[in-house]
């Protein structure tokens, strides 16, 4: 028996829906290491195209370009980049299991449509990141890498001078002072990158444990003279601060960040709407030309009062940019850092017999598994 005899397991992958979104859920390689996995791949004609990958490379890798009615019809489970929609959800099978970043913590109605519609929701969100297993499923930590090196990019692109020091015969040019807002994944990423392109970094973070990666990456640490000694919550994350440490944080953040000439800002807190750590008079502060990369910026608001997707300028011409898929503009990268965490996922639920199966008595089922939470079909 061939080895695309065994697989079972029948995974589909869409071209991604809005016109924004450069990634796809599925590359070449990952078809090849599932069908080890006895799951073999479907994706829709075209699906890589943006990501840099061809509908002949996909064949090549073994993996059948089809319709998207086609996919419907014959997967038992689908990746994405971004969730379904609520029309493709009413087309998707009963029994079958959809894997992304759900936005179960915020939005419990979607939680509601995937169950009302007997589907299986895998929330990449809710991933227990502290888990070895977990390491290679870990979708937050790989796209916020590359959100975090692309921010610095995307600020460098608009700021009207050098990053580095630039010694010319017309005179020297002084480095930009970079301030980095949230010291996690996406903050040490842009650090790291904005000392590469030469700027003189400083960053702050709530947890204090963030103090010593950030003055291990050559950055200096911005110090507030507020005290948030107990801003480290559960898990290695930072807890939601009260309202008047917010705005302590807030006034102090104001004040500090009129010194620089980019900020770049990554501060989150799981399962809630992200502190506004400057305001518009923070903004309104810096100098014309400064850049602001608000790399929070989504649906429920920013890291920056006013920031929305895309750029915009304020009267002072201070150039505010709102996360517009930051991750989306290193596709081919980000694509295959993606979609090895959703095989590596997929492949937790496929069984020894190559169906798909839930235990929730594991905490990585138990965790993830939003939806139909029972045996999965075969
Ligand atoms: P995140 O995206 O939720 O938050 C980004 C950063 O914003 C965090 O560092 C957080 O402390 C900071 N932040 C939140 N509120 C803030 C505020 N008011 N002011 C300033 N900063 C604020 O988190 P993340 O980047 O995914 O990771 C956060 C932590 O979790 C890191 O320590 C990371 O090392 C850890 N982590 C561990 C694992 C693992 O165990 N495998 C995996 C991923 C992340």
């Amino acid at each position: 028996m061939g080895q695309e005899d065994r697989s079972s397991v029948t995974y589909g992958v869409f071209k991604e829906s809005t016109q924004q979104e450069s990634r796809v859920a599925l590359t070449p390689d990952i078809a090849v290491r599932l069908k080890r996995s006895h799951v073999s791949c479907l994706i829709e004609s075209d699906a890589g195209i943006s990501a840099g990958f061809s509908d002949d490379d996909f064949r090549q890798a073994g993996v059948q370009v089809v319709s998207k009615e086609e996919i419907i019809a014959t997967a038992q489970a689908f990746g994405f980049v971004e969730r379904p929609s609520a029309d493709l959800i009413a087309m998707l099978p009963a029994g079958s299991w959809v894997l992304g970043m759900l936005g179960s913590f915020t939005d419990e109605g979607y939680t509601a449509a995937l169950q009302d519609a007997g589907l299986v929701g895998i929330a990449m969100e809710r991933l227990p990141r502290q888990l070895s297993a977990a390491q290679s499923m870990d979708e937050m930590t790989s796209q916020n890498s590359v959100m975090g090196y692309k921010s610095v990019l995307v600020a460098a692109q608009e700021y009207g001078s050098f990053l580095p020091m630039m010694t010319t015969a017309a005179g020297t040019i002084r480095p930009a002072k970079v301030l980095v807002l949230g010291a996690g994944i996406a903050g040490l990423q842009a650090i790291g990158t904005a000392k590469r392109l030469g700027a003189v970094v400083t960053a702050y973070d709530v947890r204090p444990a963030s103090r010593e990666e950030v003055e291990s990456l050559g950055a200096k640490f911005l110090d507030l003279d507020v005290d948030f000694s107990a801003g480290q919550g559960q898990g290695g994350y930072a807890r939601q601060l009260t309202e008047e440490e917010q705005q302590a944080q807030q006034r102090a953040v104001d004040e500090k960040a009129a010194q620089f000439d980019i900020v770049i800002t990554t501060a989150k807190v799981p399962g809630r709407k992200p502190p506004v750590l400057l305001s518009k008079a923070g903004v309104e502060g810096l100098h014309r030309g400064a850049v602001i990369v608000d790399c929070a910026a989504s649906d429920l608001g920013g890291n920056v009062e006013g920031s929305a997707p895309g750029m915009t300028v304020t009267a002072g011409g201070v150039k505010v940019i709102g996360n517009a898929d930051l991750a989306s503009g290193v596709a081919t990268t980000a694509s295959m850092l993606l979609s090895r965490n959703l095989a590596d996922t997929l492949a937790h639920f496929v069984s020894e017999g190559g169906a798909l199966q839930m235990d929730l008595s594991r905490e990585l089922d138990d965790a993830l598994v939003i939806s139909g939470r029972k045996e999965g079909r075969d």
